[in-house]
């Protein structure tokens, strides 16, 4: 992913629209490009205002944090990776104990 198509991402990220393979190329890209980590910072802040005042009550979480997004999706991404490991053991586990089986 370049710089040009992460900053397309920055609204579906947002809303927490990205596809698995495009959330972790989206979150490697800004842990490695200073450039559009800056960018995402500014947009995410704006965006999030906006949204708030348009809201124009309490009833939406405001979080102006964007680092907080970025981790907590770092934190699903790591989840779903370990779950796709256990499923992928598990199915392991399953042949290997076919195959004793039989
Ligand atoms: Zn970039």
């Amino acid at each position: 992913m370049d710089c040009r198509e992460v900053q397309q991402k920055f609204i579906p990220f947002i809303d927490d629209e990205l596809n698995i393979e495009e959330l972790d190329a989206f979150l490697e890209h800004l842990e490695t490009c200073q450039e559009c980590r800056e960018e995402y910072e500014i947009y995410y802040t704006l965006i999030m205002g906006m949204r708030y005042l348009d809201a124009n009550e309490t009833s939406v979480q405001f979080h102006i944090d964007p680092g907080q997004k970025l981790r907590s999706a770092a934190d699903y991404l790591m989840k779903y990776r370990i779950l796709h490991i256990e499923k992928l053991l598990l199915l392991v586990a399953l042949c290997i104990g076919m195959l004793l089986i039989f």
